[in-house]
Order: C-alpha cells, then sequence, then structure tokens
C-alpha cells in the first residue's frame, strides 16, 4: 500500500470507530440520587428493585420482535437489573440518540457513573433504528 492508501485506511478507520457506539450502563458508583431517570427520553432507566417494562414511556404494545430479532411482551414486567441502585435496559437505550446530542443520564449524574457499556457495542444506525421502533410516531 502506497502512502495514499495507507491515509485513505486511516481515514476510513477514523470514520468507523466514530460510528460505532454502545448503550450506557450505571455503575455501582451510583449514590441512588434519582436524577438520571425523569430526563431518559427511552424511558430506560428504572430504580433498583422496580420491575421494567418495554411499553414504558414507548409506542410498543403486546407480542413485538425487537430490531435485535428478540421476540418479547412489551406489557409484562421484567425482573430489575438491580436490586440496589439504578439500572438502564440495554434493549431500550439508544444513548439518546435520536432525541439529544449527548446520553442525558451522563449529563446529569452528579457522580459521573453513567458510562458507555462495552457489552452493548452498537453502530449509530442500530441506536436510530431502536428509536424510531420505540417511537414510530416521533
Ligand atoms: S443514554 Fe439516554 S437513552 Fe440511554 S439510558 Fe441514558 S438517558 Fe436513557
Ligand atoms: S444520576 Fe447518577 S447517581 Fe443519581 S441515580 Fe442516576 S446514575 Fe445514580
Amino acid at each position: 500500500m502506497n502512502c495514499f492508501g495507507v491515509i485513505f485506511a486511516a481515514a476510513n478507520l477514523s470514520k468507523l470507530k466514530r460510528k460505532i457506539v454502545m448503550a450506557i450502563i450505571i455503575t455501582d458508583e451510583c449514590i441512588n440520587c434519582g436524577a438520571c431517570e425523569p430526563e431518559c427520553p427511552n424511558t430506560a432507566i428504572y430504580e433498583g428493585a422496580d420491575d421494567w417494562r418495554y411499553n414504558d414511556g414507548t409506542s410498543l404494545k403486546g407480542n413485538v420482535v425487537l430490531p435485535n430479532g428478540k421476540a418479547v411482551d412489551a406489557d409484562e414486567a421484567q425482573e430489575p437489573v438491580s436490586d440496589e441502585i439504578y439500572y438502564i435496559v440495554p434493549d431500550k437505550c439508544t444513548e439518546c440518540k435520536g432525541f439529544h446530542e449527548e446520553p442525558q443520564c451522563a449529563a446529569v449524574c452528579p457522580v459521573d457513573c453513567c458510562v458507555p457499556d462495552e457489552d452493548y457495542v452498537e453502530s449509530e444506525e442500530t441506536l436510530l433504528g431502536k428509536q424510531r421502533f420505540m417511537h414510530p410516531e416521533e
């Protein structure tokens, strides 16, 4: 590869890196202040020990197949992800894509414990697809 090829490949890699984003996770440094919960446009944040539903704050109803192929009952109560601290449901988190320029939970958290979840690496297109699936009317 000549030097132009190297520059071109590096530019493409940098473009690809910009498009790889992740859902957000709350770490155990959470102080349970509750500031993040009302800020989430997808209702993906719940208080520890609370049940959650796909239909909370979304247009999903009844049996649906998520963009990732998972079949779920949107009305059914789901087990809490954490019993001790506020938690984020990865299937509902879009990193605020489609609503805001940056994750709103991370923006308001006083202890900076809303961080990218390396177990849920998704492209920007995937996150926007999730957002449109949950809020087709917006
Ligand atoms: S990043 Fe946005 S969509 Fe995800 S949990 Fe935080 S506020 Fe909700
Ligand atoms: S804003 Fe931060 S500290 Fe407060 S509940 Fe949310 S994650 Fe926990």
